[in-house]
């Protein structure tokens, strides 16, 4: 079981600097700017966006749209779907790490969580009280909004003191504010793994050259705790395995039942996981991401980040797991037309002209 040796500078091409973690926090941002911010934004004396069910029409962007616009509005809703399977086919599950309301609204929890006193884990009643507190406010206000979509929003909150909502209003502002605080405290991301149908379509809108979250195993294996000091494989004559060794080795590791112990390694032999765990520790589902890709994997990039601080305990370059189109062991595809992000974006454009087409024969 020796390693294949592969020049040590070739470890470049699978190695790279620490992540930003503030794209994800901007988009996040964005996104609960957009949630918020959008029913009370006013274009021409009119809201920006507003379903008013009682008058039956869309007020979007200026225009009032009646029930004969439903099929324009349907084609701008199947572009947005079409435009989300082509950046899906581009670059993999982004809208899941960055811009999902239930990834978003998470991320929004745990912010919270971390500012108030008392750190994650080692609040008192009173912090842990006032976390809570802070959260049930935080739902309440998303279901005001997400009425406001459907009810003038200045007019819904003027109407919450002395409380004047209407029997519906009450009802779907209850409802969900309780379903933001529910999902977000108890289901968090077990909503994406068991509920939500879009990481279930992902293989069908994916191809090779689709990038994802991934240990880089050639790297990584034989994975084990060394002595500090060894340096990382781009550091010692150790370089990158052979892709099956590789493979090899995270089979053994994953299935210890069917391949029996596993043996020890030399400091010099081992590769640049040390196997501290961080990374499973950081993964919202739960999942070991050494063991190559799973369906359930939201792309969120938790285990990234932790692993990047480990290589960066170790004086290691960062990258071992990253967004990667293949494992570092696979032949890079070849650069051929690939069919679904053609597809993708042939059908949003036509649903788009589609969209804009029958919007403008109305004015
Ligand atoms: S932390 Fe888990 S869900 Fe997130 S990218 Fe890594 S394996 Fe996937
Ligand atoms: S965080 Fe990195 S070094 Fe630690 S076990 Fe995971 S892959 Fe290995």
């Amino acid at each position: 079981m020796s390693a294949c040796r592969v020049p040590a500078d070739a470890v470049s091409t699978c190695a790279g600097p620490a992540r930003p973690t503030w794209p994800r926090r901007i988009a996040a941002a964005i996104m609960l700017g957009l949630f918020f911010g959008l029913p009370w934004l006013r274009w021409r004396e009119a809201p920006v966006l507003l379903f008013d069910i009682e008058a039956r029409r869309i007020h979007f962007f200026g225009l009032a749209l009646g029930m004969d616009a439903a099929l324009p509005l349907l084609c701008l809703a199947l572009a947005a779907l079409a435009l989300l399977c082509l950046v899906t086919s581009l670059h993999g599950r982004l809208w899941c790490a960055h811009a999902c309301p239930q990834t978003v609204l998470t991320r929004l929890y745990r912010t919270l969580r971390s500012v108030v006193p008392g750190g994650r884990t080692r609040k008192s009643p009173a912090e842990g009280a006032l976390q809570q507190l802070l959260w049930a406010a935080c739902a309440l206000w998303t279901g005001i909004t997400f009425v406001g979509y459907f009810s003038p929003i200045a007019s819904l909150v003027a109407r919450l003191h002395p409380f004047a909502l209407g029997g519906w209003e009450t009802f779907w502002v209850a409802f969900y504010a309780l379903a933001t605080w529910s999902n977000v405290l108890f289901l968090h991301e077990q909503v994406c793994v068991q509920l939500c149908p879009y990481g279930r379509m992902r293989p069908w809108l994916t191809d090779a050259r689709t990038p994802s979250v991934r240990y880089l195993a050639r790297r990584g294996e034989p994975r084990g705790p060394r002595a500090a000091g060894g340096g990382s494989v781009a550091q010692r004559d150790r370089g990158l395995l052979d892709p099956v060794t590789a493979r090899d080795y995270v089979f053994r590791a994953a299935h210890p039942a069917s391949a029996g112990p596993r043996p020890s390694f030399s400091d010099a032999h081992l590769g640049d996981c040390i196997d501290c765990g961080a990374c499973t520790t950081a993964c919202p589902i739960g999942l070991d991401i050494r063991n190559g890709d799973h369906l359930a994997c939201i792309e969120c990039g938790a285990c990234m980040e932790a692993c990047d601080r480990a290589m960066a305990l170790q004086g290691f370059p960062a990258g071992l797991i990253q967004r990667t189109p293949a494992c570092d062991g696979g032949t890079p595809p070849a650069a051929v037309p690939r069919a679904r992000p053609l597809l993708f974006g042939a059908l949003s454009l036509l649903l788009l002209a589609l969209a804009i087409a029958g919007l403008l024969a109305r004015t």
